[in-house]
């Protein structure tokens, strides 16, 4: 590989907004992704104004209104009696509010628009089969080695390899990721085997004793996303590929509203995925290499950011190796300095949003409405997002 392009070990999420971000930017590029082909998890996603806001400046307008759902509104329902209560309103009204809307998207739609993108403009940018082992560098240059002992050699380079990342571990050393006591189901539903009144275009939170159900429409509408999470010590793999059953899900989740059951026995696989917490790095950066997304800044599913976290990070970072692109370690360090607290925050933010979904009082049936108004809709919601989905990437001086 030529020496001059940046290398990005990882071509997910982050790992291919990088890309586009630095493409666009005039900077040439090659990401190695260790897969044999590039195809992302079956599974939704949603995407906050803060990270469409991203999105829509690196040109994908058009490609995401061609495959995401724009959702109405988030509602809360009683786990039991199905309850339901209006969270907040999401649709033109939060569009109009942040700039730019909140989407829910088919994990593998939002992957292929970034693809599509970053292959317009190098059609060659992407490395499949390249699993890389090992980093190292000089003063003059980052390495990469690979499985299958080729190297690579670049300015930069940045580990965009998720929340096993190798990059990290090489810089870093091992981490120490701790069972939060929670596993996530995931799956798919097409829209067609639904009753009517769950095809609404809305997010729909279940509340209950010790978990909870989110489902949303995706990929045009026709596909519902379903997640749970349960707390559950049995089950400790942290990966998005294992499957369970939809039995082992239902009894996870017994006793529950008629609806909820309609979803998971319209689920023809669902996947399980135990969920860890790692504690947050002070920096994550050591001379031409770095990292972003979830290889350093892993966040849990409760805020629903961990992938926009990636995507901010990928505007911010390749506009500052633009800045300083003879100068890695201050192009890192001040990429640090901008993200640090962000997303520390998200990560912090996302942990207390476990805290009330699990609520115990939840599990009393008669307690729920009471939970739900002092937790969920007495709060000062608009103060408790705004820092959230204000935060404009684009625009931060560098
Ligand atoms: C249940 C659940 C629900 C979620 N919901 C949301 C949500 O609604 N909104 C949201 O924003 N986020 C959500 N997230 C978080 C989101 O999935 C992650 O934060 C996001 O995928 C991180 O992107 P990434 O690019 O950093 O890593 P990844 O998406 O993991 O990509 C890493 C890439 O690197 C490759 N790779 C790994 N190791 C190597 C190697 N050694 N060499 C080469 N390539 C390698 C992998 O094959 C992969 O392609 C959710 C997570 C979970 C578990």
């Amino acid at each position: 590989m030529a020496e001059n392009k940046i290398i990005i070990v990882g071509g997910g999420i982050g790992g291919l907004a990088a890309a586009l971000a630095l493409l666009r930017r005039g900077i040439d590029v090659e990401v190695c992704e260790q897969s044999s082909q590039l195809k992302e998890a079956g599974a939704g996603l949603q995407v906050g104004a803060n990270g469409t806001r991203v999105l829509y400046a690196l040109g994908l307008e058009q490609a995401l209104a061609e495959v995401c759902v724009m959702p109405t509104a988030r509602e809360l329902r009683h786990w039991r009696t199905g309850e339901t209560w209006n969270w907040f309103e999401l649709g033109e009204t939060s569009a109009r509010r942040f700039g730019t809307p909140h989407l829910m998207l088919h994990r593998g739609d939002l992957h292929a628009a970034l693809l599509n993108a970053v292959k317009s403009l190098k059609p060659d940018a992407i490395a499949l089969n390249q699993s890389c082992v090992a980093v190292s560098q000089t003063a003059e240059l980052a390495e990469v080695r690979f499985q299958d002992d080729t190297r690579a050699t670049a300015p930069f380079v940045i580990g965009a390899d998720g929340i096993h990342s190798t990059v990290r571990a090489v810089l870093f050393g091992p981490s120490t990721p701790q069972f939060t006591g929670c596993v996530a189901w995931r799956g798919l539903i097409p829209i067609s085997r639904l009753p009517d009144h769950l095809h609404r275009t809305v997010g729909i939170t279940w509340l209950g004793p010790r978990g909870f159900v989110l489902h949303y429409p995706v990929r045009r509408g026709e596909l519902m996303n379903f997640v749970s999470v349960v707390e559950r010590d049995d089950w400790q793999v942290e990966s998005w590929v294992v499957a369970g059953t939809t039995g082992e899900l239902a009894s996870d989740f017994a006793g529950w509203h008629a609806d909820v059951q309609t979803l998971i026995g319209s689920i023809e696989t669902p996947y399980k995925w135990a969920l860890m917490v790692r504690g947050p790095m002070e920096m994550w950066s050591k001379g031409r290499i770095t990292l972003l997304g979830d290889a350093c800044h892993p966040t849990l599913p409760f805020l629903g950011q961990g992938a926009v976290m990636a995507i901010e990070d990928a505007y911010i970072l390749a506009a500052c190796i633009e800045k300083y692109f003879n100068d890695p370690v201050k192009a890192f360090a001040r990429y640090e300095e901008i993200r640090r607290e962000r997303t520390a925050n998200v990560v912090r933010r996302a942990e207390e949003n476990r805290a009330m979904a699990f609520e115990p009082r939840l599990a009393d049936e008669r307690a729920v409405a009471d939970v739900v108004a002092m937790d969920w809709l007495n709060v000062r919601r608009r103060e408790r997002l705004d820092w959230l989905y204000n935060y404009d990437a684009t625009s931060i001086p560098i």
